[in-house]
């Protein structure tokens, strides 16, 4: 079945890749054609025609990190430091369950599709295929996983470890087949895994061949503890243990310094940028003007609805800029192009998966978004770029299409009943006698 989408103002994420008059053609669950409404291919003749009434279409937005099960908490713990707020959620992570898990990757998958996310990489410390089945069900892309840690350095909480080996294995295959889920594996952070455990974990990732996920260089205090026990910066703590190269996705990344970048740049890795959650943990901005300059791939992430705590990539899109422009004092360090870029394509690179999803492109997976944008001087590729990152939010989001199907249409889910699914799960937290408390991050 073909449908072809016309009168959009499409931006392909591509540089330049503004079509004011544009079309699409979609053939299953990918892209067949991308182009203006007056060169249309001799196909779009027979194709289902959709009028977008001159609405602004974009690729779907990449989310590079999450941790959807939160989500069931957000604002339970709001302040702290990186450190202080992880001690404060520690003593509460035996209460939760896999089920409640479940829950808060409900909720997160509903407000991430809601926010127009298409894709999302997903950290849990227990239940690595949960966010997958989740996301599945209501059609959204996921890079699901659990990250282990090593209980002799994170004693609170029962070993993960290889429990999320087989998780992840299960997992896979129960999704084998459906082009939705990916997996990786990964460990929580230089701290809290051992090297042998990090070594373990990146050697099962490349028998699997999965990407490789941790937390890095996230707050000051992290690079003192490392470099006191092993004499070096974390990142090339993490580059002497061998677990960096192209598969790696390295979550913050915010204290590295010029080497770490070099060595970085060199290893392929890609970083997973979450301006809000850094500075709300008082962790600091991270480097990212350099780390482009570097040539490194830099996606961004929403992080977990307790550090955050909104899943909302066009909030992080502006505060991006904001953030880099406001502690260099150059208003020119970052712009709008950036920003989509990093929430698009760049966030797809990073993911390892931008040979089908990030930008509008023939060929590639159809995940789009259409967004009501209007503008008193009418749209011209600044306005609409600048709308996008500096104005946008969900309430812009009129649909959203992921693998080529309509998940999210005019305030409604396709695929599953949302009134539903959130009173089921408020009616349960009511039920409990006491409130639960939720997982570490
Ligand atoms: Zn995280």
């Amino acid at each position: 079945m073909r449908t072809l989408l016309h009168n959009a103002f499409v931006c392909t994420g591509l540089p330049n890749g503004f079509i004011k008059d544009g079309a699409i053609l979609i053939q299953g669950s990918k892209i067949a054609w991308v182009g203006s409404c007056s060169a249309l291919p001799p196909e779009a003749v027979t194709a289902n025609r959709m009028d977008l009434g001159g609405r602004v279409v974009i690729p779907g937005l990449v989310n590079t990190h999450a941790h959807g099960g939160l989500s069931t908490h957000r604002g339970c713990c709001d302040d702290g430091d990186l450190f202080q707020w992880a001690a404060a959620l520690a003593s509460h992570t035996s209460s939760l369950t896999i089920e409640d898990n479940r829950r808060g990757c409900t909720l997160a998958t509903l407000e991430m599709v809601r926010n127009g996310i298409t894709t999302a990489c997903d950290c849990t410390r227990y239940g690595a295929g949960v966010f997958a089945s989740v996301a599945s069900e209501i059609g959204m892309r996921s890079l699901s996983g659990a990250l282990a840690n090593s209980p002799e350095l994170r004693l609170n909480g029962r070993p993960n470890w290889p429990l999320a080996l087989q998780e992840t294995k299960e997992a896979m295959n129960v999704h084998a087949g459906n082009g939705l889920c990916r997996f990786y594996l990964g460990g929580h952070s230089p701290y809290s895994c051992t090297p042998q455990l990090l070594i373990q974990i990146k050697r099962e990732a490349e028998a699997l061949d999965l990407p490789f996920v941790i937390h890095l260089a996230e707050n000051r205090r992290e690079n003192e503890m490392i470099l006191e026990q092993h004499g070096k910066s974390s990142l090339a703590w993490l580059h002497s243990l061998g677990v960096l190269d192209r598969r790696a996705i390295l979550a913050h990344c915010v204290w590295l310094d010029d080497d770490d970048m070099g060595m970085l740049a060199t290893s392929g890795a890609g970083v997973a940028h979450n301006p809000a959650s850094n500075a709300k943990l008082a962790s600091g901005v991270a480097p990212v003007p350099a780390l482009r300059r570097h040539g490194i791939p830099v996606g961004l992430g929403t992080d977990s609805t307790l550090s955050n705590n909104c899943l909302d990539l066009f909030q992080e899109m502006k505060f991006s800029v904001l953030l880099q422009r406001a502690v260099s004092l150059e208003g020119s360090i970052m712009g709008a192009a950036d920003a989509f870029s990093m929430a698009t394509i760049e966030g797809a690179r990073v993911l390892g998966w931008d040979d089908d999803i990030g930008s509008l492109e023939a060929g590639k997976e159809a995940d789009l978004v259409v967004l009501a944008l209007d503008h008193p001087l009418g749209l011209t590729p600044e306005r609409v770029l600048s709308d996008i990152v500096y104005r946008a939010g969900p309430q812009h989001v009129r649909s959203v299409m992921i693998a080529g199907r309509t998940v999210f249409d005019d305030g409604q889910f396709t695929l599953v009943d949302e009134a539903a699914a959130r009173r089921a799960i408020h009616k349960h937290y009511q039920s409990l006698a006491v409130n639960k408390e939720v997982y570490d991050a």
